[in-house]
């Protein structure tokens, strides 16, 4: 069987568990190489154990992203390793707090600003010369439909999400004359630690699965994918368009 992502190297931040894990290994099987970073080795090595028996190839890479040189450090290594990206997934986020905005911890702000953010503003800035030199360079950012449907209490992550978004679609726009390919995915509601979290008294069983919502990204990585600064939401099957700057 034809891997469409052989001899592609992917990079997939939150890899750990949840959506992050699933959708590395998604990634591994159809045939990239894919670099698998959060903080939580013991998460990262079970992913590992599936990619290995699923015929796969990773790198595992314990990062906190709050690290902004250590982000740094993993792009020399990548250019030192492989000498390029063909897939970058800025996945890895935290819910924050749900309380009114004037309770809202500075500390929880700072985190997450700095992981949901600034953390992936940093990924732009040191892969974008890797992701220069591949051949069809996509990147995938995850938002959340709460950067548009803003609810009470949940400030700090619709903040973050609204601004990672604009983030994509400048880089989306940077990139238009490039090889690179940016957009974004909402995968809405998900069985995972975050959603328990956000909804202890939501049935998870209710939820799609990281799984089922994993195989519905890998498209946007491949390099047949051409189109950018758009929004998959994945609740509504549904590719979304923004305006264009005039
Ligand atoms: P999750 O199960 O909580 O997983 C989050 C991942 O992010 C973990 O692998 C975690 O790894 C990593 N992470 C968090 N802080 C980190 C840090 N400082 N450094 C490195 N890695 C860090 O969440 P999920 O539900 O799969 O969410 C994945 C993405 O989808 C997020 O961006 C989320 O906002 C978005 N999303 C989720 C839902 C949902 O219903 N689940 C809905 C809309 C959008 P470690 O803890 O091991 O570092």
């Amino acid at each position: 069987m034809s891997k469409p992502l052989a001899d592609r190297i992917a990079l997939v931040t939150g890899a750990s568990r949840g959506i992050g894990a699933a959708l590395a290994l998604e990634l591994a099987k159809a045939g990239a190489h894919v670099i698998a970073v959060a903080r939580t080795v013991g998460g990262l090595e079970e992913l590992d154990d599936k990619i290995m028996a699923a015929d796969g190839s990773a790198t595992l890479v314990p990062l906190d992203l709050k690290d902004s040189e250590g982000i740094a450090r993993l792009a020399l290594a990548i250019n030192e390793r492989f000498g390029k990206l063909d897939v970058m997934v800025g996945n890895a986020g935290v819910a924050g707090a749900s309380s009114p905005l004037g309770h809202i911890e500075p500390k929880d702000w700072d985190n997450v600003l700095a992981v949901n953010v600034t953390a992936n503003w940093q990924l732009i800035r040191t892969m974008d010369p890797l992701l220069q030199r591949s051949d069809a360079g996509r990147v995938v950012f995850m938002t959340s439909g709460t950067a548009h449907n803003t609810r009470a209490y949940r400030g700090v992550y619709a903040m973050s999400k609204a601004a990672l978004e604009a983030i994509a679609r400048t880089y989306a726009n940077e990139t238009t004359a490039t090889k690179i390919r940016v957009n974004l995915f909402s995968p809405g509601p998900t069985r995972t630690k975050m959603r328990a979290y956000v909804m202890p008294g939501e049935d998870p069983m209710t939820l799609p699965t990281p799984e089922e919502v994993a195989r519905e990204i890998v498209p946007l990585c491949l390099p047949n994918f051409t189109d950018t600064g758009k929004m998959y939401d994945f609740r509504n099957k549904a590719l979304l368009s923004f305006r264009a700057p005039a």
